[in-house]
């Protein structure tokens, strides 16, 4: 399969922080023009069944996906997962642990932002949630923007949900290790999701890559709605440094928040070996 494809393997649904359903989401990437796609929602692989019928439906190839929140020297990593099983018994669990401390960890950012004035955050977020298990800092944002606090939720990050700021709560993932093995061990393949947005040092980064690889990982995003087309380019000489294939995808999460639409994308630089050449045998 060759470099330019229509792929978007990267996007966020109801179930967990996005706004839109699977089948909503099919619908609309398959308007813009994907071919192959995968639903990634954070920590949970519950939207999955759904989204392989709604491509279907839509004529869409499919790729189970996932993204894993991972603890990396003290910064928050984030893992995608593609084409494994999504019955695989060990890999629900451990995303269920994963997911296990978002409602005590949401209960403690509301308080934090109770000492700022802003009362009844998390019974102002839990209206926005559609999955009970995650509860997520968009959340907060999508109702700070309501209650008029803050214009858009980029701003209720700046000001409110970043480290060092009232909402914020330091929060412990999973092992980058076990994210990977989570993962490999259901079929699938690791990808690091938009490297270019961790604020690491040059060698932290180092560390990630080699790290991950040796857990066996195999993959980065490159063309990512998160990175910025200089982005694109480092990300591409780094994917052919480390031997990493490459992903693209749009990190979608809903029409009035994000600017990156679901395949609307520039294709993936030709030198590299996209994900989806790796994956044949999964795709759906
Ligand atoms: P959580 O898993 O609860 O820490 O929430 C992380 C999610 O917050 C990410 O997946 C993004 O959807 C969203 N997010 C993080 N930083 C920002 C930002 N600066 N602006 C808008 N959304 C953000
Ligand atoms: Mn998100
Ligand atoms: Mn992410
Ligand atoms: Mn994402």
């Amino acid at each position: 399969m060759s470099s330019i494809l229509n792929a978007d393997l990267h996007c966020h649904s109801v179930v967990s922080d996005g706004t839109l359903t699977p089948e909503a989401l099919a619908a609309r990437a398959a308007a813009n023009g994907v071919e192959l796609w995968a639903l990634t929602d954070h920590d949970e692989i519950g939207g999955q069944h759904r989204a392989a019928a709604a491509a279907r439906e839509q004529g869409m190839k499919y790729l189970t996906g996932t993204e894993i929140s991972v603890t990396f020297a003290g910064e928050t990593v984030h893992i995608v997962g593609l084409g494994f099983d999504p019955d695989d018994a060990a890999m629900s669990e451990g995303l269920y642990d994963t997911r296990g401390g978002r409602g005590k960890r949401a209960q403690e950012m509301s308080e934090g932002l109770a000492k700022v004035g802003i009362q009844g955050a998390y019974e102002g977020a839990l209206k926005f949630v559609g999955n009970p298990e995650l509860i997520s800092r968009t959340h907060f944002a999508r109702f700070l923007v309501e209650a008029g606090h803050c214009r858009d939720t980029s701003e209720v990050f700046r000001k409110f949900l970043t480290e060092g700021k009232p909402g914020y709560v330091p929060h412990r993932w999973a092992a980058l290790k076990d994210a990977v093995q989570w993962i490999t061990a259901a079929g699938g393949l690791a990808v690091i999701a938009h490297p270019g947005r961790y604020k690491f040092t040059a060698n932290e980064e180092y560390a990630l890559f080699v790290e991950f690889k040796a857990h066996g990982g195999k993959a980065i995003e490159v063309v990512t709605g998160s990175h910025t087309p200089a982005e694109y380019v480092e990300y591409a000489d780094k994917a052919l440094e480390f031997g990493f294939a490459a992903s693209r995808g749009s990190d979608f999460h809903s029409p009035d928040e994000s600017h990156c639409d679901l395949g609307k994308l520039p294709w993936l630089p030709g030198k590299l070996t996209p994900v989806w050449e790796l994956l044949e045998h999964r795709i759906q």
